[in-house]
């Protein structure tokens, strides 16, 4: 039976819920799942149980460049549903994250990830927009868009697919300053854990990095994309193809930029034994 603790609980996160369309109410969703996973505990757990959840999971310890070469993944030999357990712990860790206090001031939610947790291929960007941080969800804005056309054009749903950022907050902007700021390198690199988690439990068999800033977060590099994209970057084990972002794409609409990024897909498609029709070959060719 509910108690009047938890009856409490959900009346403030109905309360403030309620609160979230009014303009001028910022609030953090993460902490709006804090508190539903507060009401979800029962009482005489709670304190250890809640300490579980922000303790940090059994991959924290990972935090060198080559963890994925070094750590044996186990979540696919466990117990069933083991790894969909560790990818959703890992999520409501994420979203109560609290490591960067000027990115938990300004944000409206945590953007984890979305797609499927066993995606054979995943894309990583470099951190989420004002449309994100809405939404609480990745590339949902107008690079978003392009993205899933990509995504649909290379025979897959989105759904199908995974897509995160090096990092799950959207970096803060003063007030009044209109559009996004790239994330520093150290946002990043605090960050990274995080998605090596994810890419660890996911395990795809490719991954796309999306512009130079995702390499950077997730290589350290910081070369022209022209040099790095079209070719294949190991990421512990994982083979990770570069290309340009779609805002890029967006900015920049010669058909020439377009092709590039569709060979680099093309390359995507091939490595991963996808049979490619030669409409899709001849995609993006001038005339
Ligand atoms: N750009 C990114 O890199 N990530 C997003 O989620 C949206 C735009």
């Amino acid at each position: 039976m509910e108690t009047l603790y938890h009856q409490g609980l959900n009346l403030v996160v109905a309360m403030l819920r309620g609160l979230e369309n009014r303009p001028d109410f910022r609030a953090d969703t993460s902490t709006l799942q804090r508190i539903a996973l507060l009401a979800n505990l029962p009482m005489e757990t709670s304190t250890t149980e809640q300490a579980r959840v922000a303790e940090t999971s059994q991959f924290d310890e990972v935090v060198s460049q080559d963890a994925l070469v070094r750590i044996p993944v186990q979540t696919r030999t466990q117990e069933p549903g083991a790894q969909t357990r560790l990818f959703e712990e890992l999520r409501s860790k994420v979203l109560v994250c609290t490591k960067c206090p000027n990115l938990v001031a300004f944000r409206h939610s945590v953007v984890f990830g979305v797609g499927n947790p066993k995606a054979e291929l995943m894309f990583v960007g470099e951190a989420p927009g004002a449309d994100e941080d809405r939404q609480g969800e990745p590339f949902v804005g107008r690079a978003g868009e392009l993205l899933t056309k990509i995504i649909q054009t290379m025979g897959y749903q989105r759904s199908e697919v995974y897509i995160a950022n090096v990092l799950k907050c959207r970096p803060d902007i003063p007030p009044g300053v209109p559009g996004n700021r790239q994330p520093t390198p150290t946002e990043m690199e605090t960050c990274l854990p995080y998605l090596r988690q994810q890419i660890e439990l996911i395990q795809p068999r490719a991954m796309v990095a999306l512009g130079a800033t995702a390499m950077r977060g997730l290589f350290g590099r910081d070369e022209p994309m022209n040099q790095m994209r079209g070719r294949w970057h190991l990421f512990g084990s994982i083979q990770v193809m570069a290309t340009f972002h779609p805002s890029y794409l967006l900015r920049n609409q010669a058909l020439s930029l377009k092709r590039k990024v569709w060979e680099d897909m093309l390359q995507v498609l091939e490595r991963l034994g996808h049979p490619i029709s030669e409409r899709q070959k001849n995609y993006f060719l001038a005339r």
